[in-house]
């Protein structure tokens, strides 16, 4: 098609073709690194660059991009794919009130994130937050406290700090009846270490509540250690989620891969800084980037597609083989070029005759607003059949485009260059290969 010959004479210029495997191995090296500093396991990190270079290996090279874009834009995709590209929302059950118990290690963040993801909530729920951390005084003055603060209603063991765990947590399930609360939030008791104890207190509670949502509160500092802990939290606590707190800080986010990947339980939440607003939806884009430690993949992303925006283009050839380029394919083809790059380097490498180069060069591709507009006023008939356009047409034209009839003989002119330069390119075909091209 045009278009792959159009880019053919690109990927030539820059003697590539394809995709080379040393192309690939340097991308993936500065890809591998940056997998190694986000944190990323390192047999996940191998496996991910294996597939990823079987990908790679023999596309296409295109146009505006550089291979190690390229190569960088399969990546990111992996890495969305793998942390599950799609938005993971909270259970609520179906009958309320919903349970959520938050487990995890001491200091991951559970005590905050209860009331932070009480006050996420609190727009279309009635939430309640539990404090069944009874070991330390302080933890369920801490969760008091910050209750207070958000406005949400806290409910803990009596003054006398009497009751077990489990005692507390049935309690609190019946206050919740009685004053319409509908998710009701557990902090759970921590540890710096997983003990056996903890993990049998968790299971129990697990029995008692029947919890619709039992989320694993990770500091995303922990690294590796993270999947560890995670491992565990499965096997003993049945987590069905997992909240990545602290990302506000410098780690890299490869625990939020790392776990996803060992457990399969997915990011539901991050924590992304100590205000009791600071909890979000787990983005996998946005850690994907941060992952790789580099910007705007999404805009990388949109270069690609748009350089391979095929379909128009596959119509526009059609008509060109049937000899009926029409002024709807011309604004087709206006608009691919511009994508393409700089127009006269493209018409410096055609075999054709240096008058049209020239008349070529000088189509003035800033004014494409204008030839649009143009374009758009015509009837259809006159798109298709542009030699009916005559005086009292062109007036008419340039008044429903806001230009003159200047810019409307000029638009007739371009199109006539243009049907005449796509088919010599047709014709020409042969030739190209033979084209001496700047190495
Ligand atoms: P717990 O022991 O698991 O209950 O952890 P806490 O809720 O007491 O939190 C431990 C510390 O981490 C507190 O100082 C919190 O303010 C802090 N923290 C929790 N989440 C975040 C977060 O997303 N960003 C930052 N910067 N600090 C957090
Ligand atoms: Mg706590």
């Amino acid at each position: 098609s045009l278009k792959e010959r159009l880019e053919g004479i690109f990927s030539k210029l820059r003697g590539k073709g394809r995709l080379t495997e040393e192309d690939i191995n340097d991308a993936l090296r500065e890809v591998r690194r940056a997998l190694l500093e986000a944190d990323v396991n390192y047999k996940i990190a191998k496996d991910l660059v294996e597939r990823i270079k079987e990908r790679c290996l023999g596309q296409e090279v295109l146009s505006s991009i550089t291979p190690a874009q390229q190569v960088y834009a399969v990546v990111y995709e992996e890495l969305c794919n793998l942390m599950g590209g799609k938005k993971e929302r909270l259970n609520f059950a179906s009958k309320p009130p919903s349970v959520f118990m938050l487990v995890g290690l001491q200091g991951s963040g559970k005590t905050t994130t209860a009331v932070k993801l009480a006050l996420k909530i609190s727009d279309s729920h009635k939430p309640m937050v539990v404090a069944c951390d009874l070991r330390r005084p302080a933890a369920v003055k801490q969760l008091k406290v910050l209750a207070e603060k958000a406005g949400i209603p806290f409910f803990g063991p009596d003054e006398a700090g009497s009751g077990d765990v489990l005692g507390v947590a049935k309690k609190a399930l019946r206050y919740a009846d009685d004053h319409l609360i509908d998710v009701v939030i557990f902090d759970t008791a921590g540890r710096l270490h997983i003990d056996e104890d903890l993990m049998a207190e968790l299971e129990q509670m697990h029995k008692t509540l029947n919890p619709h949502e039992v989320l694993l509160v990770i500091d995303a500092m922990t690294g590796q250690e993270g999947v560890n802990v995670a491992q565990m939290f499965k096997e003993k606590a049945g987590i069905t989620g997992v909240i990545l707190t602290k990302l506000d800080g410098d780690a890299r986010g490869g625990a939020a891969l790392a776990v996803k990947a060992a457990t399969g339980v997915p990011v539901k939440l991050v924590g992304v800084g100590e205000h009791l607003e600071d909890l979000e939806e787990f983005d996998a884009a946005r850690m994907a980037q941060r992952i790789l430690g580099m910007g705007d993949m999404e805009g990388l992303l949109e270069k690609i597609q748009k350089s391979s925006d095929t379909k128009e283009i596959e119509r526009v050839q059609k008509n060109l083989q049937d000899n009926k380029f029409t002024l709807e394919d011309l604004l087709v083809q206006l608009r691919q070029i511009q994508k393409l790059g700089p127009l006269d380097k493209v018409m410096d490498m055609l075999p054709l005759p240096g008058k049209v180069k020239s008349q070529v060069s000088d189509i003035d591709f800033r004014r494409i607003k204008h030839v649009e507009a143009v374009i758009l006023s015509m009837t259809p008939e006159e798109r298709r059949r542009p030699e009916i356009i005559k005086g009292s047409r062109k007036r008419r034209i340039a008044m429903g485009s806001g230009t003159n009839v200047q810019m409307v003989n000029q638009v007739l002119r371009q199109y006539e260059q243009m049907k005449e330069i796509f088919k010599r390119f047709g014709k020409n075909k042969g030739k190209l290969r033979g084209l001496k091209l700047p190495k």
